[in-house]
């Protein structure tokens, strides 16, 4: 249905660290739900002085896996993917510990909830970074060296980090095996998010290593795919309203007709994404400011 051949089998042990490459390391999180898979993958780099991607949740448990898993080294910096629940909370408590700073690209107002529908894990209103990152900057170690990719879209402060040494990225939220991301406007903008998705596949990196769930390996095609998704949803869409659909409740179930209906308002959201840059870029139109209960025509 979607084109992209999504990778779910995922091979791990809650608490216990893996060994993933020479300077790359995995404790996974027991917090799994429909945001998060299998729950949060934390990464640490490097061999002896490391830094920890998105340290998760602040669960006891949790805590004293990453404790364990960094006993004998020295925590010189941690980093942030972007500001959502299962991400964040423990960044500033784990820098505190080990006497470093949080990294990230910074502040953002919080997307408004309705009360009643979670599109996503949830804000972490707490989080702010020590040192705010641009996109391109780089973080060294002793033996690793990560740059800062700023790839809006998922949120507007996402952050994915290469490691130069083994030519990989971590793609935190951005770009995930086991499912497409949530783009919820208005912090959650499609066109950011194509274009973040394009700048990822023009780094050509050889394997990507998302927060929840397995790696992606073959790194090309599986992006590519993941935009193409995009791309056709796009057509579907304009398909509706050339039919007459221009509510975005009466789009949802026909281009999600395979779906829960309980995840009928997550979809609309992506819809209203997808409608807002339609719009912006001239290819439909609205009656009003776009929004999930405007009416949407063709040109
Ligand atoms: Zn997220």
């Amino acid at each position: 249905m979607s084109g992209i051949n999504f990778i779910k089998s995922f091979d791990f042990e809650y608490g216990k660290p893996a060994q993933l490459s020479p300077l790359v390391r995995r404790v996974v999180a027991d917090n799994p739900g429909p945001f998060t898979y299998t729950g949060t993958g934390v990464y640490i780099v490097g061999t002896d002085e490391v830094c920890v991607i998105d340290p998760g949740p602040t669960s006891p448990a949790h805590m004293a896996a990453i404790d364990a898993a960094l006993e004998g080294c020295t925590v010189s910096h941690v980093l942030v993917t972007h500001h959502h629940i299962d991400h964040s909370p423990l960044a500033a408590p784990l820098a505190k510990k080990h006497g470093c700073k949080v990294y990230g690209y910074g502040l953002q107002s919080p997307s408004p909830q309705d009360g009643k529908t979670r599109f996503e894990a949830g804000d972490d209103l707490s989080f702010k970074p020590d040192i705010q990152l641009a996109d391109g900057d780089l973080i060294k170690g002793r033996d690793w060296t990560i740059e800062a990719l700023h790839t809006p879209g998922h949120t507007s402060n996402h952050m994915c980090y290469a490691l130069n040494e083994e030519n990989l990225l971590f793609s935190g939220d951005h770009i995930m095996g086991w499912s497409t991301t949530v783009i919820s406007p208005p912090d959650g903008d499609m066109a950011d998010y194509l274009r973040s998705l394009e700048r990822v596949l023009e780094r050509n990196f050889d394997i990507i290593w998302p927060t929840h769930g397995p790696a992606i390996r073959d790194v090309q095609t599986f992006v590519q795919s993941y935009i193409d998704h995009r791309h056709t949803r796009e057509a579907q869409i304009l398909d509706s309203l050339s039919r007459g659909r221009s509510q975005i409740m009466d789009i949802v179930p026909e281009l999600y007709a395979y779906i829960d209906k309980r995840l009928y308002p997550a979809a609309a959201h992506s819809v209203l994404a997808h409608l807002i840059h339609l719009v912006e870029t001239g290819r439909a139109r609205c009656d009003d400011a776009a929004g999930l209960h405007s009416n949407y025509f063709p040109v």
